[in-house]
């Protein structure tokens, strides 16, 4: 991966950031819903449970006001009586004993003179018969305000001391008694508020719930109910609307304090929510680790396609039937078709070469047969689309998928045409190796022979001219006396001569094979064209004769010297002429000319140069030949080595000359080679 590709700390500190700042955000909204869900959930229950208090005290209210009504209705029934009578003490009694609230019935005369009263059996209270009875009493202004008002009214409330030091808030209510138009007196009805409440209001009250009649400025002046549960309070206050009073019904309720979910709904909700973000959370993960599973498995097949295009092994895939499934760009550079040409390829793939279809179909057959194919691989040749063979390492494998089934087959190939160069290349060197091992061995032993050779040749020469000598003194030759038994002798003295003379002539040819062998002086000297040939001259003959050849030589009259390294000049000389001995090595040709001239060179515009020419008959230089004729160890010959004409061209050049060849005509060809002459001004580079 580049560097470009790969996020900065920078970049990758602001992704977090952004992705923690998301999900505070959505933690942050996720609560804050919560919350409102919840409060408005608890602000709505207040108001239900407010608006049910309010309910409740309006009924209360309604419900007091319905009974004392009923209350009123029961005393005016009352009143109808005469009051001190039995009568009028019984439904006075029954009246309160029925309703408990009522604590106390008088029958007052209309100066507020107690005439006769019932108690209530279950409220024994000790009154103050003089405080009743004075003007300022409550009664006294009730009954005031029902003259006044000619109906019944109510007292403001007050406190009534108990005998046992405790107390109950008391209220008063007197009706006018009027007979023919005229009053008669008072009824006056006693009310204790707490028995009110108790009686009247009491079977309203939920348990939590709490009733009192309060004064405007909030003191209590009755209360019932349970006690105080919970911490949060409700409040709802009715005024009782009395003649003469007015009341106020306060009724008060506890709550818990509204607990997290105060409801269902918010429950609800707020599992919801909890469950919405576990899921986004845990869809969040799995995503993440999905990603991250893309990333890894992008990577892995980037990583692959790397791996595989930059293998220099061929890949190939083919199925069961054979067909062309896969390959890899190492396999399309070797064959140079591009992968559609190939993929779904299979009776006779592109490559395969035409004379070969045959051959490589059968051994198809066999391998989609089952057969294994060999684990070292096999070779085989292929063809690229240019037509070109090469030979190609196959090593090929059953295809085998993930369930372990069988699918096809995998091929790896490796181009060996390289590999096989090199080995024939490693093989002719061995090979040339060998031979000049050879050419030293033959060297030495020349060298050898001649030396071992020399002295018997010596002792030869010498024993036929001491033979010659004796001859002549025991019969002098034929001018010196005639005779018929001198022609024996003659004979023999011509054989004498023959065997000296041929002794000599070997002596010389072995001389100049140890001179050749022998001679290591590098320097340049001053050498006559003659002598050069001169050199060479008995080994050409040797071979010429042997491959019956006819030498011709031809030196220009009045040759200056040369100026040369005598030894190496005379090896391009003799190169040169055995390799044109031997290109008329063939038993067709009828006439064999080996020509060797010595000339001025006529390019040389002051006649510095000397050429020299070694023409032959022979076969010719064939074109595919001659592009590499110069090129070391290039032979055709079986033994040949291939290094003569490289490094006569070397030789050459160092003399600052040049060597080439054109064909001869009619066949043949010409081998022309040109040397400084002594004279000349030498070349800066020579
Ligand atoms: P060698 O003689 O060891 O083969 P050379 O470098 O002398 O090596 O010659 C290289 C090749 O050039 C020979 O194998 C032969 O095929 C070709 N050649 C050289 N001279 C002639 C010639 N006169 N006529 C035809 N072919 C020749």
């Amino acid at each position: 991966m580049t560097g470009a590709a790969r996020p900065t700390l920078l970049q990758r500190w602001r992704r977090a950031w952004r992705r923690w700042s998301l999900w505070t955000a959505l933690v942050l909204l996720v609560v804050s819903m919560l919350a409102t869900m919840v409060w408005l959930a608890g602000r709505y229950e207040a108001s239900q449970v407010q608006s049910r208090l309010e309910r409740d005290t309006a009924d209360a209210v309604s419900d007091i006001r319905v009974a004392l009504t009923r209350n009123l209705q029961s005393l005016q029934a009352l009143h109808a009586g005469d009051p001190g009578t039995l009568a009028w003490d019984i439904e006075a009694h029954e009246l309160l004993r029925n309703h408990r609230e009522l604590v106390r019935v008088e029958w007052r005369e209309p100066s507020m003179r107690l005439r006769s009263y019932a108690q209530s059996p279950y409220r024994p209270v000790a009154w103050d018969a003089r405080l009743r009875e004075s003007h300022q009493s409550d009664s006294a202004i009730a009954c005031a305000n029902a003259r006044r008002l000619s109906s019944p009214a109510y007292s403001s409330s007050y406190f009534q001391p108990h005998g046992d030091g405790l107390g109950s808030e008391m209220m008063e209510l007197c009706l006018p008694l009027t007979a023919g138009g005229r009053p008669t007196g008072f009824l006056v009805a006693t009310y204790s508020l707490q028995d009110v409440l108790t009686n009247l209001v009491a079977h309203n009250l939920t348990r939590s719930q709490e009733a009192s009649f309060t004064e405007p400025d909030g003191t209590r002046l009755a209360v019932l109910g349970a006690a105080r549960r919970g911490s949060r309070m409700f409040t709802a206050q009715h005024l009782l609307d009395l003649p003469g009073t007015t009341l106020v019904l306060r009724m008060d309720t506890w709550h818990t304090a509204p607990s997290v979910f105060p409801n269902v709904l918010t429950a609800l909700v707020t599992a919801m929510s909890i469950a919405l973000v576990t899921v986004m959370v845990v869809l969040v993960r799995d995503n993440r680790r999905r990603l991250r599973a893309e990333r890894d498995l992008a990577e892995a097949l980037a990583f692959r396609k790397a791996m595989e295009d930059s293998l220099v092994t061929g890949l190939r895939a083919r199925d069961l039937q054979g067909r062309i499934t896969y390959v890899n760009p190492a396999f399309c550079a070797m064959v140079g078709f591009n992968a559609q040409e190939l993929l779904g390829q299979s009776v006779s793939a592109p490559y395969w070469p035409p004379e070969l279809v045959d051959e490589y179909r059968q051994r198809q057959e066999i391998r989609l047969a089952g057969h294994t194919p060999p684990r070292e691989g096999f070779e085989s040749v292929f063809m690229r689309k240019d037509g070109t063979r090469f030979p190609v390492l196959i090593i090929e494998a059953p295809l085998i998928n993930a369930q372990g089934q069988h699918t096809g087959w995998m091929s790896a190939f490796l181009d060996i045409s390289e590999q096989r160069r090199v080995e024939e290349l490693s093989r002719a060197s061995q090979e040339r190796l060998q031979a000049t091992a050879r050419l030293a061995t033959v060297g030495e032993m020349a060298s050898l022979l001649s030396h071992e050779l020399n002295q018997p040749l010596a002792a030869i020469s010498s024993y036929a001219t001491g033979s010659i000598n004796l001859l002549d003194t025991a019969a002098p030759p034929p001018g010196a006396a005639a005779g018929t038994d001198a022609t024996p002798l003659q004979d023999v003295r011509m054989a004498m001569q023959q065997i000296a003379r041929q002794a000599e002539r070997a002596g010389k040819v072995i001389k100049s094979v140890h001179d050749f062998v022998r001679r290591r002086d590098q320097a340049r000297e001053t050498v006559h064209a003659q002598q050069l040939l001169d050199a060479i001259l008995p080994l050409v003959i040797l071979q010429a004769r042997k491959l019956g050849v006819r030498v011709h030589t031809a030196v220009e009259p009045d040759l200056p010297p040369l100026l040369c390294d005598r030894t190496m000049v005379e090896q391009v000389l003799l190169n040169l002429a055995r390799n044109a001995m031997q290109a008329m090595d063939d038993p067709a040709l009828r006439t064999r000319v080996l020509d060797i001239r010595v000339r001025r060179a006529a390019s040389s515009p002051h006649g510095d140069w000397v050429e020299f020419t070694v023409t032959d008959e022979g076969s010719g230089i064939p074109p595919d030949v001659a592009e590499k004729l110069f090129t070391p160890f290039f032979t055709t010959r079986q033994e040949g080595m291939g290094l003569g004409l490289s490094m006569c061209r070397t030789v050459i050049e160092q003399h600052g000359g040049y060597l080439g060849f054109a064909p001869h005509e009619p066949r043949g060809t010409v081998f022309t080679f040109t040397l400084p002459l002594a004279t000349a001004k030498p070349l800066p580079d020579a």
